[in-house]
């Protein structure tokens, strides 16, 4: 009888991990499921980036252990890109660590920087990983509600001084998951002014940085005048260059707090395989062709998506950025009665709102995920439900 640890008593079961064993057990009774509940770029990873890896895989320098803190052209190849893209400098040695995807910096922040009994700011809804890193600091969470009429950002007003007092972190994520909602400059001026009264780190994770619609270029935190002082943010290329599966991302910005992140990640690995390190700074440097067709085909599918969904009566503001849509259920339901219907009455995998937090409840999250056919597939069969 092997007991775990209370820190892992405390941790829920991951929320996609179910989500996905869910999905998989209706699609092996051989029915034809639509999954748009995971957010899992479909789309392979651009050629050029691949034969990268293929080549490097046979140079023996990469068959050692890597340096601990990743190969330098690496971070170099990141400054550039937040250089060119965003009008940011970054200094590769001391302002950029390499992480394993963002996900791995999102529950390394909270171990650097969280005591239990302090308080972390988390959005809600928002991605659930923030919670896991701060249930296994065994610190607390003070919820941001994020609110449509807001514009889904939240309202620093609105937290309590008890919480404010002890709060030590706080996660933003625009373009947002959830909801896709976009921040502006002014809302980023507005939090480094917050973060620096109230003495509050700020991880602005900017996972969907490349994908914003009609348009509108999403802005990065790092833009704001004052954001290094007081926080990073991570960047991460599973989206930006359908590169999930690698497992390459970045926490930039703040030295120390970035001298933090590379100490842990000294006593638990030793960066990422050399040759995906060779590919990713491709993927970084290289032509960024792919990236603004990657946006241009999230944008077309947005529209068929939106198109058909308003033929059926199912009708919402059109996303923003992410490749997300933020849904209303319909009245009567629950996010979670109305994606199980979905999947059993339709065959159509979607995300429940409330998985994200309290204030998911009431909508639900579908991915842009697949073909546009396939997108007006997912309406015609929650059209034929009858319940819009
Ligand atoms: N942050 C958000 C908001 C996400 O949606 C995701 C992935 O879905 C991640 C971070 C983690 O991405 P990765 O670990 O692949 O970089």
């Amino acid at each position: 009888n092997i007991t775990p640890a209370k820190r892992l008593q405390t941790l829920p079961e991951q929320f996609f991990a179910a989500l996905v064993a869910k999905a998989n057990a209706r699609a092996a009774t051989g029915r034809d499921v639509i999954n748009l509940g995971q957010g899992n770029p479909d789309l392979p990873t651009p050629d050029s980036i691949v034969s990268r890896l293929k080549d490097a895989a046979s140079n023996p320098k990469y068959h050692k252990y890597p340096p601990f803190r990743g190969f330098l052209f690496l971070k170099e190849a990141v400054a550039l890109r937040y250089k060119e893209d965003y009008g940011v400098e970054l200094d590769p040695e001391k302002e950029i660590a390499v992480l394993f995807g963002g996900k791995s910096g999102l529950i390394e922040i909270s171990q650097c920087l969280l005591n239990p009994g302090d308080v972390c700011l988390v959005p809600d809804p928002g991605y659930p990983d923030y919670w896991s890193g701060v249930a296994l600091a065994g610190a607390e969470m003070a919820f941001m509600p994020l609110k449509e009429s807001n514009g889904f950002l939240p309202d620093y007003e609105a937290i309590s001084e008890n919480e404010l007092d002890r709060a030590k972190l706080m996660f933003l994520n625009y373009p947002n998951n959830p909801t896709s909602a976009v921040a502006n400059a002014s809302f980023y001026s507005q939090t480094v002014d917050f973060a620096k009264k109230n003495g509050i780190v700020v991880a602005s994770d900017f996972a969907y940085g490349a994908i914003g619609f009609d348009g509108n270029r999403p802005i990065s935190f790092l833009e704001t005048p004052g954001a290094k002082e007081v926080g990073i943010e991570f960047y991460t290329l599973s989206k930006t260059y359908n590169m999930a599966g690698w497992r390459v991302g970045f926490a930039l910005g703040n030295p120390e707090i970035i001298e933090m992140i590379n100490l842990i990640q000294d006593h638990m690995y030793c960066s990422l395989f050399g040759g995906i390190q060779e590919a990713a700074a491709e993927a970084l440097t290289g032509s960024q062709q792919s990236v603004h067709d990657l946006v241009a085909i999230y944008e077309s599918r947005r529209n068929a998506l939106y198109g058909a969904l308003a033929e059926i009566g199912w009708n919402a503001p059109k996303p923003a950025g992410s490749f997300f849509c933020w849904l209303p259920v319909p009245a009567g339901h629950t996010s979670m009665s109305f994606a199980d219907l979905l999947l059993e009455q339709a065959d159509v995998v979607v995300a429940p709102g409330s998985g994200f937090g309290t204030n998911g409840e009431g909508y639900v999250r579908l991915g842009l995920l697949t073909t546009e056919d396939r997108l007006r597939e997912v309406a015609a069969r929650i059209g034929r439900l009858g319940l819009f």
